[in-house]
């Protein structure tokens, strides 16, 4: 019997909702564990994660592969996915209307993961989850390990820079190992 976790995820795969599915290879729902304690959002696939239908397998996920085992996590025992679920052509950004169509897939997930701790990875993701949990915005540099806490839905969100950002500029991987730890601390609480 397939769990609900995994009718979304085949959903997702389906969508035809935008006119990214028209170039995708395959859409990338995300993947992990269905009871997750983080969920790792990032912005879209890029070309090899829309080449294999999975999130975060090029030169940005090794490093965040690297990161998660400095504190002891393994991929199978989080969530990881993106706020846009197909790859935009040449890795353009995400358009505004194609995060307002595709988003309600990444709310239906933290629905069913009810995960106690949002990573957000980088500006996309960052701003479309402070922005739904009723938050300001304000630019990654300044809040990355921030810890905002939600009053009402019982989740923490962390933002951090996006690991792509830490290839481009090599000492953002200081910072961003450093708020791998704040994750893990509230992940535990
Ligand atoms: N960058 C992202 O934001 N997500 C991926 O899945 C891969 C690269």
């Amino acid at each position: 019997m397939m769990t609900k976790l995994q009718g979304l995820e085949d959903a997702i795969k389906k969508c035809r909702d935008c006119p990214l599915h028209l170039t995708r290879k395959n859409a990338v729902p995300g993947e992990g564990l269905e009871n997750a304690d983080i969920i790792f959002i990032g912005e879209a696939p890029g070309r090899n994660e829309d080449e294999a239908g999975r999130p975060f397998i090029g030169q940005a996920g090794k490093f965040l592969d690297f990161a998660l085992e400095s504190v002891g996590l393994k991929r199978t025992g989080i969530y990881i996915t993106n706020v846009v679920k197909c790859r935009p052509p040449e890795n353009r950004d995400p358009r505004d209307e194609e995060i307002e169509t595709c988003s309600h897939y990444l709310d239906e997930q933290i629905a069913i993961i009810k995960p106690k701790v949002l990573c957000t990875l980088g500006k996309f993701a960052t701003s479309y989850i402070l922005s739904s949990y009723g938050f300001d915005i304000e630019s990654i540099s300044k809040i990355h390990g921030r810890v905002y806490a939600s009053p009402v839905a019982m989740v923490k969100i962390i933002p951090l820079y996006h690991p792509a950002a830490t290839i481009y500029n090599p000492e953002l991987k200081e910072y961003f190992l450093r708020d791998m730890k704040i994750i893990i601390q509230h992940a535990k609480l």
